[in-house]
């Protein structure tokens, strides 16, 4: 174990020691090296959300990146347990996707504020005020909100999801900048109806889009004000935004996508400075990847609910098989065949 720990220690000193200070690697270089060895005793794969602190990022995941990639990886392991250092909806899609393994989340309390806003009896209402109309559904939500839904959609392929139904409107749910973002880019006009069921809408194509008011507390922060702030001071910037930002913010921006496009944006660009608009320990995982390159730090948006996953929860999640994800086998079955229905789109 020693060896290991040692090991581990070099790993992330080399990477991180500009920003994780020393004592503090030292001890998370034991603790990723104890899971890492009850991994292989318990048969478990661990999967490493891109939001993820650095130290966790870079010392215990099997794979790491977005929701949909890591749940893909997943489905392709034979693993018995699943842990997924990531929040809570995003270890449901990987229990829809992998229906007979055991899929953990080392905290309770990782929650999502997108995930949160919407409730599956919200989206029976809005199927009853607009009938026949299909839902799409961001993957930031929980499972009977996807069970309620036609077909999912990630950040990356919302656009090709949206344009894939060829029908005159559609349903976007629960993000309402993402939508914004999605209805600018396909031309399509979108209305956001209030909880009220008396509002009445009338029946022509006056909106193609219906949206809701759900928004990811992180990427809601950042303004436009900020983006021409930096500008001043670094002309050269490229600015990177997340779908979930403003449309004003994106719109300011040099280049929006899901966060594995973004990471590969930087990888196969050479720009004199990058400032990644989304949660700051992607851009940290970032920095840490591209020693090369020249990543500006905004600010420091931290999801609450990522930062919820430590090590040591992780360790402790592998020690007690907890917190297993359990989700009724009728919600599951609904909610695999939206989101398998986006798979066979990309
Ligand atoms: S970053 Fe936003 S969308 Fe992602 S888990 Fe946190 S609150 Fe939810």
């Amino acid at each position: 174990m020693i060896t290991e720990t040692h090991a581990m220690y070099d790993k992330l000193s080399g990477l991180l020691s500009d920003t994780v200070p020393d004592f503090e690697l030292r001890m998370k270089a034991e603790i990723a090296a104890e899971i890492n060895r009850l991994k292989i005793e318990k048969n478990a794969v661990i999967l490493g959300h891109n939001y993820m602190e650095p130290a966790l990022f870079y010392s215990i995941p099997d794979y790491v990146g977005d929701s949909l990639e890591l749940s893909r990886k997943a489905a392709q392991s034979d693993k018995d347990i699943i842990v997924f250092c990531g929040v809570k909806f995003m270890a449901e899609t990987a229990k829809i996707l992998n229906p007979t393994k055991k899929v953990l989340v080392p905290s309770p309390k990782a929650g999502c504020s997108l995930a949160e806003s919407i409730t599956a009896a919200d989206v029976r209402d809005l199927k009853a005020r607009f009938p026949a109309v299909p839902v799409v559904t961001y993957i930031n939500t929980y499972a009977d909100v996807k069970a309620e839904s036609d077909i999912c959609c990630t950040s990356g392929n919302a656009v090709a999801v949206v344009n894939s139904l060829n029908t005159d409107r559609v349903i976007f749910i629960p993000d309402e900048y993402l939508a914004a973002n999605v209805a600018r880019e396909t031309g399509k006009h979108i209305i956001y109806p209030t909880r009220d069921p008396r509002q009445k809408f009338q029946d022509d194509l006056e909106y193609q889009m219906v949206g809701w008011p759900g928004r990811c507390e992180v990427h809601e922060k950042f303004t436009v004000e900020d983006i021409v702030n930096v500008r001043k001071q670094f002309p050269d910037v490229v600015i990177l935004a997340h779908p979930e930002c403003s449309p004003e913010v994106v719109e300011a921006s040099d280049f929006s996508g899901s966060t594995t496009a973004m990471i590969n944006y930087v990888q196969k660009t050479r720009a004199p400075h990058y400032l990644m608009l989304t949660e700051c320990s992607m851009g940290d995982n970032v920095a840490a990847a591209n020693p090369d390159k020249e990543m500006l730090r905004l600010c420091s948006v931290r999801c609450p609910h990522m930062n919820e996953i430590t090590l040591e929860d992780t360790l402790e999640s592998l020690q007690k098989e907890q917190f297993e994800i359990v989700i009724d086998e009728e919600v599951r079955k609904k909610a695999y065949v939206a989101v398998e229905r986006m798979l066979h789109i990309g």
